[in-house]
């Protein structure tokens, strides 16, 4: 690493300290924005916040791109029992040998500061008379934790349009231990509802027992519908029942009217959402033709969110899967440029959900995950970084960029 990033240690960890102390659970990610909008309103970059609360900022190109977004999630998911945290506090950021410790760094605090540092680096270059090609856009996005990706999907369907801002190719600072992630494993929550009949438990012949249809439905997908799971390069597919809710229930002396069965399911290319879907679908199909008694339906998981800025939107509880190819243009340049840096680069799949799903897997935007922030840290107790390997990633992020619109970095 250059001097010139190792120098910027303390800058850097006064900002993140900022976002960490913020605590910015989803839907309360206001202060963490204001820490962004303040940067650019004194560095004099073009920025806005939008409704949903995603904070965008905007460095305009001219020529044939690319356009390049840089973004990541604001939000963070909550600490867990404190005493796994001590001697640490989650919200109290603390340096020790080298690492920065506090509740979302790796996921992802560390790696969207490092895209806004690495902006702001074009930002200067650009100020002091270079030209870049195409657009770059930075994007602080809402409520990503909950798997659901309002703030992503407000800011590809109206936000970017609304500001006649394109992207070619996006850059995502989810943890990837310096690796550069090219895809992952589609998920959905998928609902399955099953009716009967409601009787007194005491003469169970009067009613239709929804436990007892359910039955051969939770079976079938125990066994995968009786098929192999698919497999690709990301890993292959799975499926498991993650609740079962049944109503009346254990307080009544009841044969229960309703069964409610929730199944996770994993899935790679080419399997996609609706399929996940027809599957179970083409399934009740066939068991109502078996069983003309049977009232069933399936769909996904939909949850009601309200923003921090009163925004509200629904949204299922889902991430398309998506793969950005290996041999890509942009992976490749990417990769060059890092190596060349002495980076111990290498190309994986990321095996949690992202934005990307959105990004990549609905829009076809070529998707690049990169972070200096370790994986295994996402989410756990006493959650930390090495400041070392964030400050190469600043400066992994500046060179590439320089790279993509053919600028100097030397100084
Ligand atoms: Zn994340």
């Amino acid at each position: 690493m250059k001097d010139y990033y190792k120098n910027m240690e303390d800058s850097w960890v006064e900002f993140v300290s900022k976002n960490i102390r913020a605590q910015a659970y989803s839907g309360e990610e206001k202060a963490t924005s204001e820490v962004f909008m303040q940067a650019m309103e004194e560095l004099g970059i073009e920025h806005f916040r939008d409704e949903c609360g995603n904070v965008v900022g905007v460095i305009r190109g001219e020529g044939d791109g690319p356009n390049v977004l840089l973004t990541g999630h604001m939000d963070v998911v909550p600490e867990g029992s404190i005493d796994a945290w001590s001697p640490y506090s989650p919200f109290e950021p603390k340096v020790e040998d080298g690492k920065l410790y506090g509740r979302g760094i790796s996921d992802m605090l560390a790696g969207l500061t490092s895209e806004f540092f690495a902006f702001m680096e074009i930002k200067k270059l650009v100020d002091a008379g270079a030209k870049i090609s195409g657009d770059l856009i930075f994007a602080a996005v809402v409520y990503e934790e909950p798997a659901e990706s309002i703030g992503t999907i407000y800011l590809m369907e109206h936000t970017l349009p609304e500001h006649g801002l394109d992207v070619d190719l996006c850059y995502l600072g989810e943890p990837s231990d310096g690796n550069l992630a090219i895809g992952q494993r589609g998920k959905i929550e998928l609902v399955i509802e099953v009716y009967g009949k409601v009787a007194h438990s005491s003469a169970p012949q009067e009613g239709i027992n929804a436990v007892e249809k359910a039955l051969p439905i939770m079976d079938a997908i125990m066994h995968n519908f009786g098929s192999e799971p698919l497999v690709h390069e990301m890993g292959k597919t799975s499926m498991v029942i993650t609740d079962v809710v049944v109503t009346p229930g254990q307080k009544y002396s009841c044969v229960p009217d309703y069964c409610e069965i929730t199944v996770d399911q994993r899935y790679v290319p080419p399997m996609t959402i609706e399929d996940t879907v027809s599957r179970v679908q083409k399934f009740l199909d066939e068991q109502k033709k078996k069983d003309p008694e049977l009232r069933a339906v399936v769909h996904p998981r939909m949850n009601k969110r309200t923003c921090y800025t009163g925004y509200e939107a629904e949204a299922a509880k889902q991430h398309p899967a998506w793969v950005t190819g290996k041999d890509n243009e942009y992976v490749e340049l990417t990769y060059r440029t890092l190596k060349e840096l002495g980076q111990d680069v290498e190309k994986i799949y990321w095996q949690f959900g992202t934005d990307g799903s959105v990004i990549c897997g609905k829009y076809n935007i070529p998707t690049i995950g990169y972070s200096g922030a370790m994986m295994s840290q996402a989410h756990q107790a006493q959650e930390h970084v090495e400041i070392d390997r964030i400050l190469d990633c600043i400066e992994g992020y500046t060179a590439v960029l320089c790279r993509l619109y053919g600028l100097d970095m030397s100084e």
